[in-house]
């Protein structure tokens, strides 16, 4: 590709991102690590993207010719211009910078230590488990998943935001790739949008855990069911009753892990659905009558 073809492409997704394009239900822009980064594209034939090598979701926007990338931005990436690669219709760069947000550290305690420090007969069920996993987000479907807005769950507390660098049992672990929403076991959990249910399984970290892909490369991932209520190849509709809050896996207490995935990468559910429509508000206390003297 020459360097003409290149700077256009980089004008033409500068001069598009101050259009309003952003027609169907997305989720919320934002260029961070573990965020989503949407970068309107002009061009009559819809293009095929890639972000470090993973293909991103392309979907209409109200402007004709005009595309909308949608990407995930891995937890691990630095304040830094990044590079997507439009490989169809013809080849090209789109330069976009990310910021870097700094998460914060959760401490936690968990009773089981053998899901803190797992025996060897352990390692290799985990390593399948994972590959199982990453299989499964590396799938492609067609299907536009953006036409209708995402929505909660499971409503309760926020208990443990996406991002955090865990310390269990003083042991620094993995970061959290999902948001936790404390709930009581047996609270029905929905699916956030249509889909198919491409994985069910008892995991070892996830417990009774779920898979939807809702296509163009976005899956959730609801895990430590109490049961889980689909099977494997059913399709579902938006809030179809997935399964039920539970403590399966490694957790401290019920609670529903959400995931969302992109382009192979877990970022923020909240870039989906905001914490108002996720939380409940603990009722107002009724105002004391005054008192007559
Ligand atoms: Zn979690």
């Amino acid at each position: 590709m020459n360097f003409k073809t290149k700077a256009l492409i980089f004008l033409s997704s500068l001069f598009l991102s101050t259009v309003q394009v952003f027609a169907s239900p997305l989720p919320y822009n934002n260029p961070i690590n573990g965020g989503v980064a949407i970068i309107p594209i002009k061009m009559i034939q819809k293009p095929e993207v890639f972000y470090k090598d993973k293909r991103v979701a392309v979907v209409p926007s109200n402007v004709k010719d005009t595309w909308l990338i949608i990407a995930g931005i891995p937890l691990e990436a630095k304040n830094s211009i990044q590079e997507m690669f439009v490989t169809k219709p013809y080849k090209g760069v789109i330069p976009f910078h990310i910021n870097q947000k700094q998460y914060k550290k959760q401490f936690l305690s968990i009773d089981n230590k053998r899901k803190v420090d797992p025996h060897p007969e352990d390692e290799q069920r985990i390593a399948q488990e994972k590959e199982t996993m990453s299989a499964a987000f590396a799938a492609w479907q067609a299907s536009q998943p953006f036409k209708s807005k995402f929505i909660a769950p499971v409503k309760g507390r926020i208990s443990s935001q996406f991002g955090l660098q865990r310390i269990l049992n003083n042991k620094p672990k993995n970061r959290h790739t999902g948001l936790d929403i404390a709930a009581y076991t047996g609270t029905p959990i929905k699916a956030t949008a249509k889909g198919e249910v491409i994985v069910i399984g008892d995991f070892f970290y996830t417990g009774n855990t779920v898979i939807i892909d809702h296509g163009q490369g976005l899956f959730s991932l609801y895990a430590h069911l109490n049961k889980i209520n689909v099977s494997q190849g059913q399709t579902v509709k938006q809030g179809k009753v997935i399964g039920t809050v539970g403590a399966t896996g490694r957790v401290t207490g019920p609670h529903l892990h959400w995931s969302m995935i992109m382009n192979q990468t877990f970022v923020d559910p909240l870039m989906f659905v905001p914490a108002k429509e996720i939380v409940i508000k603990p009722k107002a206390k009724p105002k004391k009558a005054k008192k007559q003297s």
